[in-house]
């Protein structure tokens, strides 16, 4: 099976280190996706998920420990290959898409590929491929005002593939949404995982939004303390057995929340 990511004990601090003022964000974390997985990484407000994406983002550095993408250690990057890394082999939804009101929706698509260079006939020819696929072909003349809020996620998940990132990265992608609207995002994001082989790594406190990734590791206090598998299990199942475990950490789950 092939690793895309393989995180090897990595640490976060905050502030210096002797001050005391200091935080452990991540705490000796190991984790490793493989090619086409759906992972959620689920955690109370605090437990680090945030830091954990953004060190795999390169936003952010770890203070010790790796982290390995598509077989390449990001701590080995030099800053001025950084960009050009993330653009080649990440891929991210963003929670407000960050459309640009002043490009059409075909242009917003292909802004990545655009600063790539790839081949204007390629450009085109990916980006219609993925919007046939996403179901957003019809509006792709369209500018962001002009489509609804459904569509605009699809278009940033299309965004989000258009450069055939080795990793697609969220953090708390349905935070800011409606339940039917999440419900929309969650589908797509589903789709692009099972249908178009995409692998996800998903930050979410919401049990709803968990339920739809395929295995999911829960933080507490920097730590991974737990994972649970879905396996042959329906998502509500998964759901279910999702606030039996945050019910345990006492977690900000909602059992009365939409599942
Ligand atoms: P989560 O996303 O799970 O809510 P975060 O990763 O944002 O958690 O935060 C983990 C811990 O690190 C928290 O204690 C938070 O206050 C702290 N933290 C996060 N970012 C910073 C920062 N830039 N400076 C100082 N402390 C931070
Ligand atoms: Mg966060």
């Amino acid at each position: 099976m092939t690793k895309i990511l393989k995180i090897n004990n990595i640490e976060k601090y905050y502030g210096s280190k002797g001050k005391s003022n200091i935080t452990k964000a991540l705490d000796n974390v190991s984790l490793e996706v493989n090619k086409g997985e759906f992972v959620g990484i689920m955690g109370a407000s605090g437990s680090g998920k945030t830091t954990l994406l953004n060190c795999i983002s390169t936003i952010d550095k770890v203070s010790a420990g790796n982290i390995i993408i598509n077989d390449k250690d990001i701590n080995q990057i030099n800053d001025k290959d950084i960009a050009k890394f993330r653009r080649e082999n990440l891929g991210f939804i963003f929670q407000d898409f960050n459309l640009l009101d002043t490009l059409t929706i075909e242009e917003n698509i292909a802004l990545a590929l655009t600063i790539n260079r790839t081949d204007v006939g390629d450009v085109d020819d990916r980006v219609k491929k993925i919007a046939k696929e996403l179901g957003i072909f019809e509006i792709l003349k369209k500018f962001p005002y002009e489509i609804s809020g459904g569509q605009k996620q699809r278009c940033a998940c299309a965004r989000a593939l258009i450069n055939n990132p080795k990793l697609i990265l969220a953090d708390e992608p349905t935070g800011a949404l409606d339940s039917k609207s999440a419900k929309m995002l969650l589908e797509t994001i589903r789709k692009m995982n099972e249908d178009l082989d995409a692998t996800i790594l998903v930050v979410t406190h919401d049990p709803f939004s968990a339920s739809y990734s395929k295995r999911i590791l829960f933080f507490q206090d920097g730590k991974i303390f737990n994972e649970l598998n879905r396996g042959a299990k329906t998502r509500q199942q998964f759901y279910h057995e999702i606030i039996d475990v945050l019910s345990l950490v006492g977690g900000d789950a909602d059992a009365n929340e939409i599942s």
